[in-house]
């Protein structure tokens, strides 16, 4: 998790997973599942009853391919959630959106984003016109530790944190160019929400 929330969270993650007895080989590869092994590119062999495989999701877009709406890693909407075929309104983990936050046309794929783009784009078909401004969020639960993340930071020249990330009470703040793009928060739900809204009145 090193890459979305930071050395500090990413090594508080490995920390706690270790604790709780999960091995990880971070510079292998599995390169063969046998039915009970997993062979990793170093030679090693790991015994497996059970394999789960998490090696990312790709949007099925063949079918919007198909019908000639315009694609990029997924499919491309504007603020209003419509695509490029007007009354075609797309939502969810396939929607690439203008962010007003980051500037930036974003595809995540986070729970609460895809259901507030359906309330979006359903007041859209609806003809009421309102723009998806939303600041993306999604929780990653590890053990008894929440992990809250609001706002979409791919990348940050300024990381500060506010409280302790040991002690499990923690505000992570990313910026870019002296701009707040994203927190990340462990047990600290007020300062997550006053942040979201810092983000929301930010929007470029
Ligand atoms: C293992 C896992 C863990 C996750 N954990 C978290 C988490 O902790 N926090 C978080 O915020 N998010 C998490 N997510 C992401 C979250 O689940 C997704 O962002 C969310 O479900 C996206 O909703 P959606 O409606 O856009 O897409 P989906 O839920 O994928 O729904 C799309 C639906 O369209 C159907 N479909 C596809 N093609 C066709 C077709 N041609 N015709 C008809 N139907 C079709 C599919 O069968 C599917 O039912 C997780 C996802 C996974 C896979």
């Amino acid at each position: 998790m090193e890459r979305i929330l930071g050395p500090q969270l990413g090594a508080f993650v490995h920390a706690l997973h270790t604790q709780h007895g999960v091995v990880f080989h971070l510079e292998d590869k599995a390169t063969a599942i046998t039915g009970t092994t997993v062979e990793l590119g170093t030679g090693k062999s790991l015994a497996a009853d059970l394999v789960v495989a998490g090696v990312g999701v790709r949007p099925r877009i063949a079918i919007a391919e198909k019908a000639g709406l315009a694609l990029d890693r997924g499919v491309l909407v504007d603020a209003y959630l419509e695509t490029s075929t007007p009354g075609i309104f797309a939502a969810g983990d396939i929607a690439r959106w203008p962010d007003p936050h980051s500037g930036a046309n974003i595809r995540v794929e986070h729970w609460v984003v895809a259901e507030r783009h359906g309330q979006t784009a359903a007041l859209n078909m609806l003809g009421h016109h309102v723009k998806f401004t939303a600041a993306p969020y999604f929780w990653s639960q590890h053990y008894d530790v929440p992990i809250n993340y609001v706002g979409h930071a791919e990348s940050w020249d300024d990381l500060e944190i506010d409280g302790d990330v040991e002690a499990r009470d923690c505000l992570v703040r990313y910026k870019q160019g002296g701009h707040l793009r994203a927190v990340a928060s462990i047990n600290r739900d007020v300062a997550s929400l006053q942040a979201e809204l810092t983000l929301e009145r930010q929007s470029i």
